[in-house]
């Protein structure tokens, strides 16, 4: 019998798909356990990931008019209680702190000393602190609109993680913007879910469903919800990123009210936004095979690397010389306006070793260079994308490789494309939905349909059903508001289409 072919990451992902997950995440070195439940170290491969990913955000919100700030870690608790669902919502999973140093306990060790007067709840999410700051810098029409986000970490006490999709505490960007009118603030929900949309499908490779959340599904306090929804490999979905319109929820707890050029004193209104280091968790689900991780070249912190090959100090200095010119030909060349990023490993390590330690983490081209290719004026190319590596010659090699980086970019978004399509389906019956979400292989209660598009007349009336299923309503697509259909589950004519899926 012919043996399975190997492969770099046990278990695959058809034998355990959230084994496999943990394991690429190792392989590539990407991010560890922590000795605090729920918390990660992300290690620098990651974070270089997360610090790209970080740039191009960062660009984009600023090109969109916004500025950085920074406001605290804390938030007095008092805080928290003025907006009545947002903290129903958040007071499940707060981080409390209640005391403010520490004292030998006569029992050995030390225990907490100095009650706080007010608890104070380590950041779940900012609007609640961020409001009240704006509250005082808001005083006319004249101080609006107000555009500003912050890089922070936030602490949300989850009880089921996984690494980089649901942490206990996570790094990411919260946007908050207060306007003077309603359209406003919701014109800037909607363009920041098509800032995270044109980053989700144009730096990640990863295509997303923009669309409005059911009201049990929206952010705590939030008047709409809109999110961007990706399939990851296992046809799960992921939320990949929120925008918030407020309305005047928060401006009415927190007092936010200015002057209007008619004399009026209004309530303003708010709105917030934020993506997280999930989405490094979004990345491996969507693009990652069974050999480990594989990078868009966009977001790569390396996007190609150099093995030089040689046997003896003769050939290192002749090799690493031809490596050095190579580096610097490949530097001079440009892939999406910036030039292009390449490493060269001359680590003293085995030559297969080398060669999938960068398989495993996802550097999208790696070139090998020895004696016999520099005298034939050519380099061994393997692509991340493609099994076999090819020879060919250096010059064709340095002309192409923008090219080659935006084809392998565009070929990671097309395949994800048509896993997506091809696990789609409309669907207008109970006994179809069930079927569609049931798995069909008892070791794999995983594995299941996909998207399912259906109309539905009433969110309560499907709770049931979704719970014994455990599929959830990801969002009404954008767009689908003019079409009208029966209800999968009644048999109600509704206007209201949604996207159901298992999800992360
Ligand atoms: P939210 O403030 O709940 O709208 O969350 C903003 C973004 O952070 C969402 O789009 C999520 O993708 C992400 N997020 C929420 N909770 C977590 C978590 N526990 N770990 C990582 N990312 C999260």
């Amino acid at each position: 019998m012919a043996k399975a072919p190997k492969t770099a990451i046990q278990p695959t992902r058809a034998e355990d798909y959230p084994e496999w997950y943990q394991q690429v995440i190792r392989a590539a070195d990407l991010a560890e356990n922590s000795p605090v439940r729920g918390c990660m170290v992300i290690k620098p491969w990651g974070y270089r990931l997360w610090e790209n990913m970080q740039r191009a955000l960062d660009d984009m919100f600023k090109a969109t008019g916004h500025q950085n700030a920074y406001f605290p870690l804390f938030i007095p608790m008092s805080f928290l209680e003025k907006e009545a669902e947002h903290v129903e919502g958040f007071a499940k999973e707060c981080a409390v702190v209640t005391h403010h140093r520490l004292e030998p306990d006569p029992n050995g060790g030390l225990r907490p000393a100095g009650k706080l007067e007010e608890p104070l709840i380590v950041r779940p999410t900012s609007e609640t602190i961020i409001g009240a700051t704006y509250a005082k810098w808001v005083q006319s029409y004249r101080d609006l609109p107000i555009l500003i986000n912050q890089w922070a970490n936030v602490v949300r006490w989850e009880m089921r993680t996984r690494m980089f999709l649901r942490t206990a505490e996570f790094l990411w960007q919260e946007g908050h913007t207060v306007h003077a009118t309603s359209a406003e603030a919701i014109e800037e929900t909607e363009r920041m879910i098509d800032v995270y949309a044109d980053f989700a499908e144009n730096w990640m490779a990863m295509p997303v469903i923009v669309g409005r959340k059911t009201p049990a599904e929206r952010f705590p306090g939030a008047v709409e919800t809109l999110s961007i929804e990706a399939m990851m490999q296992d046809r799960k979905a992921l939320q990949a990123g929120t925008s918030h319109f407020l309305g005047q929820n928060f401006s009415k707890a927190q007092e936010i009210v200015f002057q209007a050029e008619s004399g009026e004193r209004e309530y303003a209104w708010t709105t917030s936004w934020g993506v997280s280091t999930r989405l490094v968790g979004a990345l491996i689900m969507s693009h990652s095979d069974d050999d480990g991780f594989v990078l868009p070249p966009r977001l790569a912190p390396e996007q190609v690397v150099i093995l030089p090959i040689y046997r003896d100090d003769a050939q290192r200095a002749e090799v690493l010389a031809s490596v050095e010119s190579l580096r610097k030909e490949l530097t001079d060349q440009t892939y999406a306006g910036v030039p292009i990023r390449v490493e060269v490993d001359d680590r003293d390590v085995r030559g297969g070793e080398k060669k999938w330690h960068h398989v495993k983490r996802g550097v999208p081209v790696r070139v090998e260079v020895g004696p016999k290719d520099i005298e034939k004026g050519s380099v061994f190319v393997g692509r991340r994308d493609q099994p076999k590596s090819t020879g060919m010659s250096r010059s064709e090699f340095v002309g192409s490789i923008g090219r080659l980086l935006a084809e392998m970019q565009q070929g990671l978004f097309d395949r994800a494309l048509a896993l997506r399509q091809s696990n789609t389906v409309d669907i207008a019956s109970e006994q179809a939905f069930r079927e569609f979400f049931t798995p069909k292989n008892e070791d794999q209660p995983e594995i299941h349909g996909g998207f399912a598009n259906c109309f539905f007349a009433s969110e309560e009336q499907l709770d049931p059903l979704l719970k014994e299923l455990k599929v959830t309503v990801r969002c009404l697509p954008r767009g689908g508001e003019e079409e009208s259909g029966t209800c999968f589950l009644t048999g109600e004519t509704t206007k209201q289409k949604a996207i159901f899926a298992k999800a992360y």
